[in-house]
């Protein structure tokens, strides 16, 4: 089958890069070694498929489209090293995947994946690797939506800066690295996209007591963003606190009761959340 009766398929965000030195880029933005594992999500037609095979001990890469077989069975040919696993990335056995490569093959050290992501379901896939304890994890590096990328690696005070950044930040350092244009893809998506690296942090970046106490207080604070703290947390029932707990958490990082979550840094959250849960009438 030839490349051209692909037709590619808009729901699953199929826009292929086109631009061998973006590819490039990419590839050594990564830093590939022979004892790297990379993940690539969405092979497609195989733009950066050969290109990570010729750096890492072994490309394992998922795509959902079988229609994308005869080409990249070739390029599983030509390179000993590429497995292509035909699936959904957020339903596959990740884990399971790594760890029969990793016995397979002992000089193996780290996972990296590295993918230009279908921009439908950017933020389910980077969340799925960051919660989903995957082992050997070092680092992703994504091309994303520009407007994502800028999400991921927002810092307080700014109009990106949300739920999304204190998350990812939690898990990772993240980076933007390079903006892409749409005429480097086809077809052109109708966003500027970017690449952007996140390193897996190796020990938390602050103490937590409970963390899906923590993720809680990040999504109601976000929640309204133009509402004043005090009131979004005391408005999120599932919190279990009361407007006075509230005030005091706030006080005890020398905050005011005007504040809004958009300017708190994500130690601050994680001082009030810590103190919040001995206040939550929810805790168990
Ligand atoms: N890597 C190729 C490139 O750079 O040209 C293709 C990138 S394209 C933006 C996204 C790819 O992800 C497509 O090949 C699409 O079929 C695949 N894809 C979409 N949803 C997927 C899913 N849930 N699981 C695995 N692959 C998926």
């Amino acid at each position: 089958m030839k490349n051209s009766t692909i037709k590619p398929i808009k729901s699953l965000g199929q826009n292929f890069l086109n631009d061998m030195n973006i590819v490039r880029h990419i590839v050594e933005s990564a830093d590939l070694t022979q004892e790297d594992m990379v993940i690539e999500v969405g092979p497609g037609m195989g733009a950066m498929t050969g290109e990570l095979a010729t750096y890492a001990g072994l490309v394992l890469a998922v795509e959902i489209d079988e229609r994308l077989q005869p080409v990249l069975s070739v390029l599983e040919t030509i390179h000993g090293n590429i497995k292509v696993v035909y699936d959904d990335i957020l339903k596959v056995n990740i884990r399971n995947l790594i760890e029969e490569q990793f016995a397979a093959n002992p000089q193996l050290q780290r996972v990296k994946i590295i993918s230009n992501l279908p921009y439908y379901i950017t933020t389910p896939i980077i969340m799925a690797f960051l919660e989903g304890d995957v082992p050997y994890l070092h680092s992703m590096t994504f091309m994303v939506q520009k407007e994502v990328g800028q999400r991921m690696t927002a810092t307080p005070g700014g109009k990106e800066y949300g739920a999304l950044s204190v998350s990812v930040g939690f898990f990772a350092e993240g980076k933007m690295l390079f903006t892409v244009p749409p005429h480097c893809f086809n077809p052109q998506p109708n966003v500027d996209s970017c690449v952007v690296r996140l390193l897996i942090r190796e020990n938390p970046p602050y103490e937590l007591e409970n963390k899906e106490y923590f993720f809680k207080i990040i999504k109601a604070s976000f929640c309204q963003r133009r509402k004043m703290l005090v009131n979004s947390l005391t408005n999120a029932g599932y919190l279990g606190i009361t407007r006075e707990d509230v005030r005091e958490a706030l006080a005890s990082i020398n905050r005011n009761e005007l504040v809004r979550g958009e300017v708190l840094s994500p130690e601050e959250f994680a001082t009030i959340a810590n103190f919040l849960l001995h206040k939550s009438s929810l805790r168990v």
